[in-house]
């Protein structure tokens, strides 16, 4: 008998008449013939007060015991659900993630699942009950409580398909499906048929709050459909699979983290470590760094630039503060006004000027880009938060997300999805580690850096515009915010383009008064692939400590959930490639 399934969050479970709703779904499918399985979130802001609770007792509480107080919520919310489902007649049970047999790493309020016992799931559905599961927690070996972080019921849903071998994993939620940006935000967005995991995983990473982005690592690897769906209607939804709802458009969608904060090391010695010191640090203390961006050494410094959460900036500082100081750093700037826009789809590595497209038009809305970063499928830039929403709004437009684009043609799962998944699960020891499907090396590009460029809107666009009108294909680019309101931008071209990129930035630099652009005629790309490669969040750190420890400056870096790529310089690219594979050894899957 094929297995279901079913997750309601929040808002879908907050007030009785909602649980009957819900129970009522669930107890649907089972007539249909599935075998049903019910994850639940705590009801409503249950959570949220939760939170708002402790911190009125203890503003540091200990994690263990916020664990223990969050997954009380979700201990209400199934035993309401099964009692739903016995006074309409049918047959469930409530189980808490214990219960379940979800075990978890010891990291409290951000727990990874490492194995699920499915035997007393089983045998309850073979007794021909719903089984209702308690979303967003597990337990240690120790028997401890855990949680898996905000939004981690959608997890534990995916999880439990996953371990199941479900046939689908529906997600019934206060929208009818994935939009094209959030439409809470963005009113014109639109719903989205199907989108395809890389972006899911991507959008959900770059703010897409609809699905938790780890949810969507374990539908990617073990390949479960998830149908996201409301709970309020029968609206057909979105389908996450492996397949994108178009094939020709460059973006597919947009999204925003409105609350994230910058943080500049500035003046830090140029010496292979440095960054390493500061990423591995902030790695260990959980500290998850989002956009990085380090600028070219100027006297033999240079200065390092990261986001990071804005509930996480105190913490951060802390950490940067001390390192600073130890590694000679000049000093710490930081702004906590500023937010992250991102535009992501698979179709954008296959066309130019995307990002040229993205830049103009927040120019033409005089929006600032404080800094740009880039990978094949997603360009974020971050912005005032003041402009944030306006900024989304206007991306949203320039791509044209509210009309629905030329749908892919159906396409059959490609086989070896299948096979390389039961290869790669094969050798997991936890069902969250990492995994990593390859590592290699491009040396084909060369780099163009301009340097001391005024930090007004619009000159992200205007330089690649010069770029784009000499028909240069533009791989990665970086942009931070430097000193005295001065930019700094670094981005890749073929080696064959270089000169004519040099040239075609330099009458701009002129026409400013910056300085003139300045390059490498030969870099080495470095890219890591694999999935849930941000939420690991020390992939980045443990690059540029093995780069370092091997003497191997890191030029560029750009991270994301399924690439991480670093730049070099040309003549160490092969051995960074050695080092690399050596460092991820365990995680690599050459496949
Ligand atoms: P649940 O409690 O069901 O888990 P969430 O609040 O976590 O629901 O997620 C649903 C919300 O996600 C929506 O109400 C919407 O405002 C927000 N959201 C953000 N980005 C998107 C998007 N791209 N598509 C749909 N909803 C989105
Ligand atoms: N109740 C948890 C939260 O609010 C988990 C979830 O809803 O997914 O974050
Ligand atoms: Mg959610």
């Amino acid at each position: 008998m094929a297995i279901l399934v079913q997750k309601f969050g929040g808002t879908s479970v907050a007030d009785a008449e909602k649980i009957l709703a819900a129970a009522r779904k669930a107890i649907r499918a089972q007539k249909q013939g599935y075998q049903v399985v019910t994850v639940v979130s705590a009801m409503g802001h249950t959570t949220d007060h939760l939170i708002e609770l402790a911190r009125q007792i203890n503003p540091d509480p200990p994690a263990r015991e916020m664990d223990m107080l969050l997954s009380t919520g979700e201990q209400v919310s199934v035993a309401l659900m099964a009692m739903a489902i016995h006074r309409l007649g049918h047959r469930a049970i409530s189980f808490t993630g214990a219960q379940l047999g979800i075990r978890t790493d010891s990291t409290h309020t951000k727990a990874r699942i490492r194995s699920i016992q499915t035997d007393r799931i089983r045998q309850a559905l073979d007794e021909g009950y719903i089984v209702i599961a308690a979303g967003f927690q597990g337990v240690t070996d120790t028997a401890d409580i855990t949680t898996l972080g905000r939004g981690g019921s959608d997890t534990t849903a995916v999880a439990l398909a996953a371990a199941l071998r479900a046939e689908t994993c529906e997600i019934y939620t206060d929208v009818d499906g994935v939009y094209t940006t959030d439409p809470r935000l963005v009113p014109e967005a639109r719903r989205m048929s199907r989108v395809s995991y890389d972006e899911m995983l991507e959008l959900a990473t770059a703010g897409a709050g609809v699905m938790h982005n780890r949810s969507i690592e374990f539908a990617k690897r073990f390949s479960v459909p998830v149908h996201v769906r409301s709970s309020f209607s029968d609206m057909p939804g979105t389908l996450i699979s492996w397949m994108p709802e178009s094939r020709s458009v460059p973006v597919c969608g947009a999204a925003a983290i409105l609350k994230e904060a910058r943080v500049t090391v500035r003046g830090v010695p140029d010496q292979p470590g440095n960054a390493a010191a500061i990423f591995s640090r902030l790695s260990a203390r959980n500290i998850a760094t989002d956009m990085i961006v380090q600028n070219v050494a100027e006297g033999g410094r240079a200065d390092i630039s990261f986001t990071v959460f804005q509930e996480e900036l105190p913490a951060a500082l802390r950490v940067v503060e001390e390192t600073a100081r130890e590694i000679g750093a000049e000093g710490v700037s930081y702004d906590e006004n500023v937010a992250k826009v991102s535009v992501v789809g698979l179709g954008m590595a296959k066309q130019p000027g995307v990002a040229q497209r993205m830049f103009q038009a927040l120019a033409d809305k005089n929006i600032n880009i404080l800094m740009i970063t880039t990978s094949e499928i997603k360009i974020s830039v971050l912005v005032e938060r003041d402009r944030a929403i306006e900024a989304l709004r206007t991306v949203h437009a320039a791509f044209e997300l509210d009309k629905e684009p030329p749908q892919a043609e159906e396409e059959a799962r490609p086989e070896e999805i299948t096979n390389d998944r039961d290869r790669i699960i094969g050798r997991l020891q936890g069902m969250e580690d990492l995994v990593i499907e390859s590592i290699c090396l491009d040396e084909t590009q060369a780099c163009v850096t301009l340097s001391d460029i005024p930090d007004r809107p619009g000159l992200a666009a205007r330089v690649f515009r010069q770029v784009a009108e000499r028909e240069i294909v533009v791989d990665m680019i970086v942009q931070s915010v430097g000193r005295d309101g001065k930019a700094m931008m670094s981005f890749t071209v073929p080696q064959s383009s270089y000169e004519a990129a040099l040239a075609a930035c330099r009458p701009f630099c002129q026409e400013i008064g910056a300085a003139l652009p300045a390059g490498r005629p030969r870099v080495a790309k470095l890219s890591i692939l694999g999935t849930g490669l941000k939420s690991h969040i020390d992939v980045a750190s443990r690059t540029f400590k093995t780069l370092a420890q091997s003497q191997i400056n890191v030029e560029m870096i750009s991270t994301s959930e399924v690439r991480l790529n670093v730049v070099t310089a040309g003549d160490k690219g092969r051995q960074a490639l050695t080092v690399l594979r050596q460092e991820f050894a365990e995680e690599l899957v050459d496949l």
